[in-house]
C-alpha cells in the first residue's frame, strides 16, 4: 500500500509539473504572437476595442505603471480586478458595496506595467477574466484552485484563438 501511495504521489508531481510547464508555454506563446503596446493611449484604444468584442459593459479603468514610476517596481504582472466607485465620495470602495448600496457602481481595473508584458494578447487575456471569472469564489483555496486549473488555461486559449482580431 505504501508503495502505491508513493507511486501515486510521484505521478501526481510529474503531472503537476507538466501542467505548469504547459501554462508557462501558453504565456510565452501568447506574448510571442502578440503586438506590443507602447503607451497608455494605445492601450486605452485596445482595451476599448476588446471590451466591445467581449461584451464587457462596466467601465474599465487602466492602472498603467510607466517604467520610471514608483509604482512600476511594486506592481506584479498584468492583472484584472474589480472594485466599485462611490459617486458621492468619488472614491473606490470594495466591490461587495456595489451590490448593496445605491450610488455605488461596479468598476473594472486593468493593472499593467509598461514593457513586453503590455501587449494585445495580455489585453484579450485580462478582459476574458473580467468577463467570465470575476468576482471569484470568496474561499481563498477554492479561488486559487479555480484560477490555476480553469481560469488561466481558458484565458490563455481565448487569447491565442483570437489573436487576429
Ligand atoms: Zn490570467
Amino acid at each position: 500500500m505504501k508503495e502505491i501511495i508513493k507511486d501515486i504521489s510521484i505521478y501526481a508531481s510529474y503531472a503537476l509539473g507538466a501542467y505548469t510547464l504547459m501554462l508557462i508555454t501558453g504565456y510565452a506563446l501568447q506574448d510571442f504572437c502578440s503586438r506590443r503596446i507602447s503607451n497608455k493611449r494605445e492601450l486605452e484604444m485596445e482595451v476599448k476595442k476588446e471590451a466591445e468584442i467581449q461584451g464587457v459593459k462596466n467601465p474599465i479603468i487602466i492602472d498603467f505603471a510607466e517604467r520610471n514610476s514608483p509604482r512600476y517596481k511594486k506592481m506584479r504582472g498584468p492583472r484584472a480586478s474589480i472594485s466599485a466607485y462611490n459617486r458621492d465620495t468619488r472614491k473606490l470602495v470594495p466591490f461587495k458595496d456595489a451590490e448593496t448600496s445605491e450610488g455605488i457602481f461596479p468598476i473594472n481595473i486593468l493593472h499593467v506595467r509598461e514593457g513586453s508584458e503590455c501587449n494585445t494578447g495580455m489585453v484579450k487575456h485580462e478582459i476574458y477574466h473580467l468577463k467570465h471569472h470575476l468576482p471569484g469564489p470568496r474561499n481563498k483555496i477554492l479561488n486559487g484552485l479555480k484560477y490555476f486549473f480553469y481560469e488561466e488555461p481558458s484565458a490563455i486559449l481565448y487569447a491565442l484563438r483570437h489573436m487576429r482580431n
